[in-house]
């Protein structure tokens, strides 16, 4: 119902499926019905994208954003009119742009699944409300978002620090935390969507989740030395 449920990764997912171009309609700037102002959340977002496209190659002019009111019907044919024809113009998705239909889609799957990393390192400036459009251009830089894929954090669990208190496994939101009782934790790499969800939950006694910046994340503990034997278990058993 609200311009600002328009996720990033709808826009993503738009394009990955093939449209040429993706054109998002929302209620006037500051005449929303709603505390939220969620169309401001949507201009952002449309904004970020927009860089984002422009950073994997893709031309911006195929994303759009027009604020309107149930009664401006006329601009809105004429908004869609204008837009039906530069998308037609540019063309098939990637063709314009020199990049194979392939590179294109693996392209848009690696950034999709840095959305909700995305969206928690760029949280400030997804809730920001730019009143003048002279503004929109500098919310997100081309060296922020150059910064933004270079610098991607990692999250790794230290097989020294964890007591395998399962909790980071329990928050995890795509199950991808491998562990069990008793069993140091580790991160799959391929399944983690690097929210930072682990390294908030981690108890600070244990500290175990740290954050890894451009640098590889070292590889996962064996699975025959993830046993974490107790203080006190260690006791019992030297005293037979
Ligand atoms: S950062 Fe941690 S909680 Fe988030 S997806 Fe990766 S492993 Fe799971
Ligand atoms: S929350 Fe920390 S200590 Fe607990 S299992 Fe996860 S990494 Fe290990």
């Amino acid at each position: 119902m609200c311009s600002g449920r328009v996720d990033l990764e709808f826009v993503l997912r738009a394009f990955s499926n093939g449209m040429d171009g993706v054109f998002i309609g929302g209620c006037r700037l500051n005449e929303c019905n709603y505390i939220t102002h969620g169309n401001y959340d949507a201009l952002n977002m449309v904004l970020l994208c927009k860089k984002i496209m422009e950073h994997i190659g893709l031309n911006p002019e195929r994303l759009r954003i027009e604020f309107m009111s149930s009664a401006d019907g006329i601009l809105f044919a004429e908004v869609m009119r204008e837009f039906g024809k530069k998308v037609n113009k540019l063309g098939p998705l990637g063709k314009a742009e020199g990049i194979d239909h392939n590179e294109v889609k693996s392209k848009l799957a690696e950034i999709t699944k840095l959305v909700p990393y995305i969206k928690v390192v760029k949280n400030e400036k997804l809730a920001s409300r730019l009143e003048n459009p002279e503004e929109y251009d500098n919310l997100f830089t081309k060296d922020e978002i150059d910064t933004l894929f270079s610098e991607v954090t990692s999250y790794y669990i230290d097989p020294k620090k964890c007591q395998a208190c399962m909790i980071c496994a329990q928050r995890c939101p795509v199950e991808a935390i491998v562990g069990a009782k008793n069993q140091v934790h580790v991160i799959d790499q391929e399944k983690c969507i690097k929210c930072g969800t682990c390294f908030e939950a981690c108890p600070p006694k244990f500290a175990a989740v740290t954050k890894i910046s451009g640098e590889p994340v070292p590889p996962p503990i064996p699975e025959e030395k993830r046993t974490i034997v107790r203080k006190s278990k260690k006791i019992k058993q030297k005293g037979g």
